[in-house]
């Protein structure tokens, strides 16, 4: 089997609420997605998306998917995408590092290879629970009565675990730590992201001020130099999800245990090729996990689904749907939606969902 043909897609995705950041530095409306299509001689496609969380949180943006899916188009063409490891290879070769362009490539090829073989792309990475998986909300930074509110509307459509973002002013985070908890229900799971915000002083006195509450927090600092610099001076398991692009990031993390928690991101990693070999350090280390899409439509959430069905329940805390988060749905209703706060894989060959095309408008480039 060869691929013959590439056909990229732009589309803007609206919040439906706007949604700041840690700290409220970094607001966001419109996330910008790309979509690729993947053609083989078999006559059998693939899909692949691509969508950042703007373009100021981590190093990754839209433009930059197109741009360099433009670069590899030429070495990806002709290769047979069942084959991912040559694919990933052809792609590093071409293009070193850019691993948020080539995780769309990756799931296209993850898709392709599932729908030849009749199988879920799940049993194609050794199979795996159908246990539901837990969706973590994604509340935004906001005074302790707002993120109550917001916490108590994603109650409502079920969820029981919650990503709280926090960071930049110590009294006012130690503050709305303090009242998530107090509002806290029996069985629900709390994850105070920081994003990155603290610096180290800050870091070690809010994560101290906490300390008798049994708080997790996600990115403590900027970088792993900051995380382990402050990891005698507080008790508290630490997640790391921005600092984890790489094998040796994931590595590097679980040898010097500089956290308990993997946020294995599907875009920042560069898709599943590359995620499952972080999926098995951290369960080699005791390191449990959360997998997600960086953001984006059903089908970003339906690839994190996937990953997150091969590993164990007891290690798996939880995924994300974007897709609860955005106005336009690029599929029409189809694929993995929330129900009871989980969502529930799908049990056809491949991915298992694709777009409704037309959803997505003319393509913005072709190659073949
Ligand atoms: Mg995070």
């Amino acid at each position: 089997m060869k691929i013959t043909k590439l056909s990229i897609y732009q589309v803007d995705l609206p919040l439906e609420h706007p949604y700041w950041l840690s700290g409220g530095r970094l607001k966001f409306e419109v996330l910008d997605a790309t979509f690729l299509k993947v053609e083989t001689d078999a006559g059998i496609t693939g899909w692949g998306e691509g969508t950042p969380w703007g373009h100021t949180y981590v190093p990754a943006h839209g433009p930059g998917i197109r741009a360099g899916l433009e670069t590899m188009a030429p070495v990806i063409l002709g290769h047979d995408p069942r084959k991912t490891v040559d694919v990933e290879r052809a792609m590093d070769l071409q293009l070193p590092g850019h691993l948020y362009a080539k995780s769309p490539v990756d799931m296209a090829c993850w898709d392709i290879a599932g729908q030849a073989a009749g199988l879920p792309i799940a049993d194609m990475l050794g199979g795996g629970s159908r246990r539901p998986a837990p969706i973590a909300s994604s509340v935004g930074a906001k005074s302790p009565a707002e993120l109550e509110a917001v916490i108590n509307r994603y109650r409502q459509r079920g969820y029981f675990v919650h990503s709280v973002k926090v960071g930049g002013d110590v009294g006012k985070d130690i503050e709305r730590i303090r009242h998530v908890e107090s509002i806290r229900k029996p069985g629900e799971r709390i994850l105070y992201d920081v994003n990155r915000a603290w610096t180290r002083q800050q870091a070690i006195r809010v994560m101290k001020a906490t300390e008798g509450l049994d708080v997790m927090f996600e990115q403590p600092g900027e970088t792993l130099d900051d995380i382990a610099a402050i990891r005698a001076l507080h008790s508290a398991p630490v997640s790391v999800d921005e600092c984890l692009v790489t094998l040796q990031d994931a590595a590097r993390v679980a040898r010097d245990g500089l956290a308990e928690v993997f946020g294995i991101k599907l875009n920042r990693v560069g898709g599943l090729t590359r995620a499952r070999r972080m999926r098995d350090i951290a369960l080699a280390h005791g390191i449990d996990i959360f997998v997600m899409a960086t953001g984006g439509s059903v089908l970003a959430d339906t690839e994190a689904l996937h990953l997150a069905a091969t590993i164990p329940d007891d290690n798996m805390l939880g995924t994300w749907a974007c897709q609860d988060m955005l106005t336009l749905d690029v599929a029409g209703g189809r694929g993995p939606r929330n129900k009871d706060g989980c969502l529930h894989l799908p049990e056809a060959p491949g991915l298992g969902v694709h777009p409704d095309e037309n959803m997505l408008g003319d393509p913005v480039a072709v190659y073949r």
